[in-house]
């Protein structure tokens, strides 16, 4: 990770952990003192025991542990005492899952029992955390105590949980807490963004991934945290199965992303296909009993748990083993996933019944799922940065591959088989003047000077060629000390014959040590305007050759032309070409 971006989320991190560290009451903004009556016993028992038989029953568990959800019914009671100077309480409200039916029974001092029987249904989950509500039979001044009893109860915080409150509005959860969970939904959104415009750009798969993972939590947030009652009525069954839900499709994606992301050899085989097994197992697995269908509920609770623990045990695993073989990725995974394996951990715990924990201890995980969207999202864009990075320097590579197999290195023209590939092009574009030229009595030079020397007036030459109308004329070296020029527009001939004079001024120039003036000799053909009989590159060589060899014979330094006509097709030209030998018009 990038040292700035690094610091950013430390920040950050240590902000929340500062936060986190503020106990909950500090942070109450409620208008009441105290707007919640804890349970003060709780039992549990057969379906068919009735309120009144419960009453006279002496099998209450009193202290804060022992809870249990996987039995057909649970039983809670609230005593008087705890409400005794305020005023009658008139909801009772606990943390969603499903249940089958909740009965109230309002005893009073006198023997009187008010029952209530509500059904799932009729539970009214609103924007106090994960909560739903629920109104009592009415207490009186001398009710003793509220019984509840709830038919086949799918979680133990549905028990734990449980309160009376004196306002519909009160929860354990302030408005602060909302707030705060409003942000971590904010925090999940933009990620989705750059997702979407990451993926236009990467085309990789692992962005998919993350973007169907950012989704899965931001809808986790919004059911779990009880946000979205905000915006919709959901009835508690869709409140109670779709948090943990998509928090299982988000952890299975986790695993798959994990693949997709990490570089390729940062995972053995056997590992990444334990990971993408876990990956799948959680998705179905611990989804399925996310359900909490009713057939499954004395045990879908503890196994909702329990099947986590693979992808928790193998994610970890995954993790290390790519660390161990220095995955820059796998410390991006490790830093984001730590505090969500930890705090999943507290929450499985608390889930598990192990202790009653308040439900705002949630937000550190909310807060971390926040957290760890962020670091992935920087984490992708560091890897985007690295890819964009290859492909730039892979283009180099290949225009650098393409320069060396199309140029000559030496004197840097194009050479001869990128002329004949683009012959026909350039012929197309007008180029219909063909100049052959060689240096005159080089291999002397090379004899006499060195074959160094002669490199540097072959350099000299091939900038003396290259002209200043690069347009109109392109010079190409054809091996040796020959080279071709390709010329187009008015006063070709005229032009090629001042470049061919232009080698011996350069090479004068640019070479020392060289005592003699080096010539070239030329051979120049100028096709037929607008004529649609296109020679090869081949025939056009030859015939410039020949053209060549006259200047030569006729002692170097000169120019042969020909210009062929319409009628000049071949072959009827080949036997009598009409190429006059140039007068040694320019000799520097
Ligand atoms: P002519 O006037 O008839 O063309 O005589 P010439 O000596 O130029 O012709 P010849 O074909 O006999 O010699 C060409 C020489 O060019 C031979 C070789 O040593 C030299 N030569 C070819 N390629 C290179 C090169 O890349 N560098 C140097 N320094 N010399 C080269
Ligand atoms: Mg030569
Ligand atoms: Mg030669």
């Amino acid at each position: 990770m990038d040292r700035p971006a690094f610091r950013l989320v430390a920040a950050f991190a240590a902000a929340l952990l500062a936060f986190l560290l503020v106990p909950a009451d500090a942070r109450a903004n409620s208008v009441h003192d105290d707007p919640v009556v804890e349970p003060a016993c709780h039992s549990t028992s057969s379906a068919d025991v009735e309120l009144i038989d419960m009453v006279a029953l002496s099998s209450w568990n009193c202290a804060d542990k022992g809870w249990r959800a996987d039995q057909p019914a649970a039983w809670i009671r609230f005593d008087a005492r705890s409400w005794a100077d305020k005023e009658k309480p008139r909801y009772f409200f606990t943390r969603n899952a499903r249940f089958e039916t909740i009965t109230f029974g309002v005893l009073d001092e006198d023997g009187t029992l008010r029952t209530l029987r509500y059904s799932e249904d009729m539970a009214e989950p609103f924007a106090g955390g994960p909560v739903f509500r629920l109104e009592l039979p009415e207490v009186m001044d001398d009710t003793s105590a509220v019984i509840v009893k709830i038919d086949k109860p799918h979680s133990v915080p549905l028990l734990t949980e449980a309160r009376l409150s004196f306002h519909p509005e009160d929860a354990s959860w302030t408005q602060f807490d909302m707030m705060l969970l409003a942000l971590v939904v904010g925090m999940l959104v933009l990620p989705l963004f750059f997702d979407v415009s990451f993926f236009i750009v990467l085309k990789e798969r692992f962005v998919v991934t993350h973007a169907v993972m950012v989704a899965s939590m931001i809808v986790y947030v919004l059911f779990a945290g009880g946000l979205i009652t905000v915006f919709a009525d959901v009835p508690l069954r869709v409140m109670a199965v779709a948090g943990p839900l998509c928090w299982a499709i988000g952890c299975g994606l986790s695993a798959m992303f994990l693949v997709d992301f990490l570089e390729k050899d940062a995972q053995s085989s056997f590992m990444r296909r334990l990971t993408v097994a876990t990956g799948v197992w959680t998705v179905f697995v611990p989804g399925f009993f996310a359900l909490q269908l009713h057939a499954t509920q004395p045990v879908d609770d503890l196994l909702y748990f329990y099947t986590f623990i693979p992808a928790m045990v193998i994610i970890t695993a995954a993790i290390a083993e790519a660390l161990w073989r220095g995955s820059k990725s796998a410390r991006f995974l490790a830093f984001a996933w730590s505090p969500i394996i930890l705090s999943s951990l507290e929450r499985m715990m608390r889930g598990l019944g192990v202790y009653a924990g308040p439900s705002q201890l949630d937000q550190t995980l909310y807060l971390a799922v926040g957290l760890e969207v962020i670091v992935i999202s920087l984490a992708i864009a560091s890897r985007f940065l690295a890819i964009r990075r290859e492909r730039d320097a892979a283009v180099t590579e290949a225009e650098l591959l393409e320069q060396l197999s199309t140029h000559d290195p030496l004197t840097g023209l194009m050479n001869r088989r990128a002329v004949e590939e683009r012959f026909a092009d350039l012929q197309a574009q007008g180029f219909d003047t063909f100049a052959l030229i060689d240096l005159d009595h080089f291999k002397a030079i090379n004899d006499r000077f060195g074959h160094q020397v002669g490199d540097k007036a072959l350099v000299a030459c091939g900038h003396a060629l290259r002209g200043n109308d690069e347009r109109d004329s392109i010079a190409v070296r054809l091996g040796g000390e020959e080279f071709v020029v390709l010329l187009r527009g008015k006063g070709a001939l005229e032009r090629a014959e001042a470049l061919r004079q232009s080698i011996t001024v350069r090479i004068a120039r640019d070479v020392e040590g060289l005592e003699r003036p080096v010539t070239a000799s030329m051979g120049v053909i100028e096709l037929p305007r607008a004529s649609d009989q296109l020679m090869g590159f081949d025939e056009l060589y030859s015939r410039a050759d020949q053209l060549l060899y006259n200047a030569k014979a006729a002692g170097r330094n000169r120019t042969c032309f020909e210009r062929l006509t319409v009628f000049n097709k071949p072959p009827a030209t080949r036997d009598k070409p009409r190429s006059k030998a140039k007068p040694d018009k320019a000799a520097a």
